[in-house]
């Protein structure tokens, strides 16, 4: 790393400590950045980076509710609003035990230059609580939700901050969140969330995005080198939001997805997933991957280990950060790995990002291979301002258009900075420097 940026990088691990997820999303980035200080030596005499690591608001706060048997729980909530340069503080909520403030940190701060790469007028921002919605029934996810959003609605807003999902917040729990949102404002704020249902102000497309978009990216890395999805084999991990639709695309590009993961286990259905039941087990039943299972013959399923077992040209990771080691990585690629399109947020370790890069390996990163989830959420936020809703068909063309374009960029300012092929780069360099003319224009606040 470059001297100036490591002394700034050290200020603001100390600055923040224990925060070990956030920490290694920063280093991940000032790794890139040396060389765009070398011609912009305005961006240090400004103090960008020390700006941009500092959220300009964190909010944390108390989210009290009653389970089923009446007694009284306690989760803690978060809001980060990283940076506004661009527009509106956007990015999600996650929902999980392991959420506590360097996770939504890194998450907030890996937001601001995704945001950034769409091209869309939007800042970064992400938020959650340690709530695990897994076991919970309806009317208690409700209840957390409602508890939840009446501490958050007084600090979002259209063009203030506009929350979406992330791990295990879906539809049910947008729902119950507008819902509370429009309750206590008084307002039918359409453009204050994103994920909305269908009849009430939701795109067409959004369920979909995140992992259509990480295909089409992916896609586009596999054309530099003469050759497309036909064919593979490709391994995913995860079975939720962002997995189930990777898989579906993958498979309609003529790929054969032969496993998937959720945090019990993995399966290995040879003949390809069968992705109307995968569907109807986790997003009817809520039920888990040994249900598939043992509904589906062939299938072998395996309780514990990893994935990243099974042999792949592609892989697809979908399910949560650092859950790819190197160990996994040089697996993979003694298996004959092709390329890596991640689809979670930093899914693999710095380790594995190594191997990968060292084999030769295509290499997109998660912010800029999933980034189609928040540009379809942009996309969203345009219907809503216009109170238009658009076809399936012109939505997915847009988000189409939207991913060619970040792999564009991203290759392109790659190329520019005598890195060829170097998608790390390309995300971090060609999102930072959009983020840091804005700020610069924008004065010192
Ligand atoms: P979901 O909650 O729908 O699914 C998450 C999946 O990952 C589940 O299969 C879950 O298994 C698995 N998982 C979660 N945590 C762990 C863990 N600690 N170890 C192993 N498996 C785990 O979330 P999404 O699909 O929405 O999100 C997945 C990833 O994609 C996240 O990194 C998220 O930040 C990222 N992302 C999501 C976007 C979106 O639009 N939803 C946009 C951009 C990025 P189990 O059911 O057993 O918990």
């Amino acid at each position: 790393m470059d001297a100036r940026l490591e002394a700034i990088r050290d200020t603001v691990l100390a600055r923040n400590p224990g925060e070990a997820e956030f920490h290694q999303a920063v280093t991940e980035v000032f790794e890139s950045l040396g060389p765009v200080h070398d011609r912009h030596p305005e961006f240090l005499e400004a103090a960008i980076l020390e700006r941009l690591c500092e959220p300009e608001r964190q909010i944390i706060f108390r989210v009290p509710w009653t389970d089923d048997a009446g007694r009284v729980q306690i989760n803690r909530g978060f809001r980060v609003e990283f940076n506004s340069a661009l527009g509106p503080y956007k990015g999600g909520l996650r929902f999980h035990p392991s959420v506590y403030l360097g996770i939504v940190k890194f998450l907030g701060f890996e937001q601001i230059f995704k945001n950034a790469l769409t091209g869309m007028p939007i800042g970064g921002g992400k938020g959650g609580s340690d709530f695990d919605p897994r076991g919970r029934s309806d009317a208690e996810v409700m209840r957390f939700c409602q508890s939840f959003m009446t501490e958050l609605y007084r600090h979002i807003g259209e063009y203030t901050d506009v929350p979406a999902g992330d791990i295990g917040v879906g539809g049910r729990e947008i729902g119950y969140l507008f819902g509370q949102y429009k309750r206590i404002t008084n307002r039918y704020e359409s453009g204050v969330l994103t994920g909305k249902g269908i009849s009430w102000g939701g795109s067409l497309v959004r369920p979909e995005a995140t992992g259509f978009g990480t295909v089409i990216f992916t896609q586009e890395m596999l054309k530099t080198r003469g050759t497309s999805f036909e064919g593979q084999r490709v391994v995913v991990s995860g079975s939720g939001n962002v997995a189930i639709h990777a898989i579906a695309k993958a498979q309609a590009l003529g790929a054969t997805v032969v496993a998937c993961s959720d945090s019990s286990g993995y399966i290995v259905d040879e003949a390809g997933i069968d992705v109307g039941l995968l569907r109807e087990v986790k997003e009817v039943e809520r039920g888990r991957l040994k249900d598939y299972a043992g509904r589906r013959g062939g299938v072998a399923y395996v309780g514990g280990g990893t994935v990243w077992d099974v042999d792949a040209t592609v892989a697809l990771p979908c399910a949560t950060q650092n859950e790819l080691d190197g160990d996994a990585a040089a697996r993979l690629v003694r298996g004959g790995l092709l390329a890596v399109g991640e689809g979670a947020n930093m899914p693999s370790t710095r380790e594995a990002v190594a191997v990968f890069q060292e084999a030769g390996v295509l290499f997109g990163p998660g912010k800029a291979a999933n980034a189609g989830g928040v540009a379809t959420s942009a996309l969203e936020m345009q219907q809503n301002a216009s109170r238009d809703s658009w076809s399936f068909e012109h939505t997915e063309e847009r988000l189409t258009e939207i991913m060619v374009g970040i792999h564009h960029r991203c290759a392109s300012t790659a190329d520019e900075y005598g890195d060829p092929g170097n998608y790390v780069l390309g995300a971090n360099i060609g999102g930072f420097v959009k983020v840091a003319d804005a700020m610069l224009a924008q004065g010192l606040i």
